[in-house]
Formats: C-alpha cells, structure tokens, sequence
C-alpha cells in the first residue's frame, strides 16, 4: 500500500513525485545535510494534527480543543531532552520552530536587541548563513542586517582561529558567540568558546544542526555543558522530518532565559505550532534514544573516515587531513578542478554532492572544493565496500574532468562543450552512471 494513494488522481502532482521518488532511489546522495527518514516520520508528518491551531504552549494556549496537542507537545518535549541525556531541572526545550534557521533567529531575538552584537564563523570557513553572513556588498543574512555581526574564522590549519576570536572579540564585545557550523569537520573546544564569552559577558549559543545525531550519541563532545542555548535541525543526522529545537539552560538569569527564548518563538517570530511536524519529531526523539541509532551513528562517523581515507589513497586532498564527524571536506585544487565542475560531472552519473569553497579561495563564485556526508548512504545500509567503491567512482569522475580539461580547456563553456561534444567521454560518464544506478536500487529504498 502506499501512502499516497489519494493522490494519485491528481496527475500532474503525482508524476513529479514519482519522478523524485525515481531520483532518490536510484542515485548515491552525498549531501551532508541530508538523510532518508523513516516511513513512520513520514506517517507521522501526513496526521490530522495538521488540522490544529495552538497557538501557545501547553496548558495556555490561545484556541480550544488543545488536550491532546498539549500531550502530543509535552511528549515530544520529554523525548527531546532523553535523546540528548538532559536533566529536565536544568534544561528546558522549545519544540516549536519550523526550521533551523527560523529556530536561530528566535534565538536572537531573545536575547538581542536590534543592532546588538553576534560572532559566528565565517561562512566561508564553514558557518552557516544564519550565524550572521553578510559580504563586501551586501548584508546577506538577516542576523547581520537586523543585528551587527563580526565574523570569526579559521586559521591557516583550517581549525577555529579561537586566539583570533578571543582578540576580536575582546574589541568588538559581542553579546551573543555562535559555535556551530556546516562544513567543519572537527570538534569544538566549547570550553575555550565559554571563557572566551566570559570575558565579554556574551551569552553562548552552539549550533549543532549538523552534527546533533552524534552529540545525541556520545560521539562528539556535548556542548549542554558549557552553552546557554543549543539549537538544532531534526533533519540532518537526526533523521527526524524537517524541524527545529531550541533547548534552553534554566538556571540562567534565573530562569528567566526559558521564557524569553519561548516568546521569541510564538508570538515574536512565528504563529501556530505545526503540529504534525511535532509528531514526527517526537516519534524519531524516541528512536534517537534506542541503541539501534547510537550504532547508526557509529557506522556514519566510520563510513565518513573509511570515505575520506579512500580518497586520500586516490590522491584527494582532505581539509585539516581527515574528520571527526559525518563530513569530509575535500580540496581538488590539487586535481586541478574547481567544485562546480565537479559537482556538474557528478551530477551528470546521479551522485549528489554540494561544491564546497576552501578557505582561503580568492572567488567565492568558484569553490575549490566539495563537501560530502555519510549520514544519507549509511541509511540505505552502505558500509565499508560501498564506501570504498564511491571513492573510487569519485576518482574516475575526477579523471574525466581532468581529461576534459586537457582536451578542451578550463573555461567552464569550453568544458560544457567538450562534455556535450565528445562521444568517448560521454560513453564513460554513462557507464560511471549505470554503476551507479546499479549499486542504489540493490539497497532498500521506501517499499511503497
Ligand atoms: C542546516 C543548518 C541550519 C538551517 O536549517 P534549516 O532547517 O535549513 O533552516 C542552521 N544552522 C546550521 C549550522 C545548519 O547546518
């Protein structure tokens, strides 16, 4: 049976989620921030709870009718704070926000004024847009056109510059330090974060969208210890449907940092609660907490290092030479390609990956690098083998691009034309393809 049977009348609708069904199926996603969620998160995701308004938070809601949204919500707020090991006499959560990024500028909003300070990483050097990006031109995020931010960076071994933070930001007197980024794959010294906002009373906010699947499983450091506030996404490495969490430290401020963070969310940023979106989120926390995940994540942050090593034995070149979560950043300068054009080939043989810039890039429009995750494969059951053979794949698809080049030059219209053109590439590319498309159908995909 599928889940959408109902749909299916409406043609044109159902043709292009069959064709996307068709996509993911068959093609190798290496996209970090992406995962296959469970067919119950999607069950979860398409209830009735969609039909309730709530406006509000348990027991002081705005509508009627909210008994059982009050327990769906209070469910998912206990699940929430067992995944991540949390006392709830110290920790509160807000389970509400829509999305990562709309749960980071609620953030802000609780605890900056308009045109206060806020210090992230640099998106370049792997932050996020939300942590306050803004160019020589243009303010770009909100959080730095609503509030005045300062980037911080990375240093020449692509770690946290955190003497450069320390120093910039005894100058520049943030009122809010973001730790947390999307292309890093190194750990943080949230201590050194912490002493660091100490110096300057800022508060300190970790970001852990990314990595929270890992932190939930003890394999990464936990940032609750040292952190105010920590957010998340549920989608990423949480393989929950696609949400955000704001936990909060109640001992702060006595306690008044809980209430601050909760009316930032509803009524200052957002209206009513998406309720099925909460139930689904509550039925993956409760999988979150189960050992199954834990050894999920162990196979994730094994696969990335079985990927990254591969690579290195091909002749890629990894950021800070390895990982310690999901990501592997991998710097072709040394291929002598740029990101675009190897995401265009891999795209061409159904492998999804991000162009990545490497800090340090003279243009952003043209990154010398790519960013691949292991938390999407790993779902589908890809191990070692599997991970190995991608890497190889990887490889072929670098020489082509190198021999395009060669061929044809290194302006991306000569490389197009000599892609489009030259029937022995094209015949290679298809047979890259074909493996691929091989190899994902033999590993379960939703049985609809
Ligand atoms: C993905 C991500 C977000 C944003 O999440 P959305 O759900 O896309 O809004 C925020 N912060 C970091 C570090 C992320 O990687």
């Amino acid at each position: 049976m599928s889940l959408f049977d109902s749909l299916e009348k409406d043609e044109e609708l159902y043709s292009i989620l069959e064709k996307e069904t068709e996509r993911q199926r068959c093609s190798l996603e290496l996209i970090a921030s992406e995962n296959f969620t469970s067919r119950a998160v999607l069950e979860a995701n398409g209830t009735i709870f969609t039909n309730k308004y709530s406006e509000g938070y348990p027991s002081k809601r705005y509508y009627g009718g909210n008994e059982y949204i009050d327990e769906l919500e209070n469910l998912c707020k206990k699940r929430a704070l067992e995944a991540f090991q949390l006392d709830p006499n110290v920790w509160d959560v807000n389970v509400q926000s829509y999305s990562g990024s709309t749960a980071n500028f609620s953030v802000y909003t609780a605890l900056l004024q308009p045109n206060d300070r806020l210090m992230g990483l640099d998106l370049p050097a792997g932050g996020h847009l939300t942590h306050g990006y803004y160019t020589a031109n243009k303010k770009i995020s909100n959080s730095s056109i609503y509030f005045q931010s300062l980037p911080y960076k990375v240093g020449d071994d692509f770690l946290i510059d955190y003497d450069g933070l320390e120093r910039d930001a005894k100058s520049f007197k943030p009122k809010l330090i973001i730790v947390g980024a999307s292309a890093y794959c190194r750990d943080y010294d949230y201590e050194r974060f912490r002493e660091i906002a100490n110096i300057n009373k800022s508060y300190l906010m970790a970001d852990i969208a990314h990595t929270s699947g890992l932190v939930s499983a003890g394999l990464l450091r936990s940032p609750f210890e040292y952190c105010d506030v920590v957010t998340t996404t549920t989608h990423k490495t949480l393989r929950g449907p696609r949400s955000g969490l704001i936990f909060v430290n109640k001992k702060k401020e006595g306690g008044g940092l809980v209430s601050k963070i909760n009316e930032a969310v509803f009524p200052g940023l957002q209206g009513g609660p998406h309720n099925h979106q909460i139930a689904a989120v509550a039925y993956q926390l409760e999988q979150v907490s189960k050992p199954e995940f834990v050894d999920y994540m162990k196979n994730v942050k094994s696969n990335a290092v079985i990927l990254g090593e591969s690579l290195k034995g091909y002749g890629f070149n990894l950021v800070t030479g390895g990982t310690d979560n999901h990501i592997v950043l991998v710097d072709l300068k040394s291929k002598e390609l740029t990101g675009s054009k190897m995401e265009l080939l891999c795209e061409m043989v159904d492998i999804s990956l991000n162009k990545n810039c490497i800090y340090g890039d003279k243009n952003a429009m043209v990154p010398s690098g790519i960013r691949l995750g292991t938390p999407a494969m790993t779902s589908r059951g890809f191990g070692e083998k599997e991970f190995k053979m991608l890497a190889f794949f990887l490889k072929e698809i670098a020489d082509i691009g190198m021999e395009i080049q060669n061929k044809y030059g290194k302006l991306l219209n000569d490389f197009k034309k000599g892609l489009e053109n030259d029937q022995e590439i094209k015949g290679k590319l298809e047979d890259i393809k074909n493996g691929v498309n091989n190899i994902a159908i033999g590993f379960p995909f939703y049985t609809f």
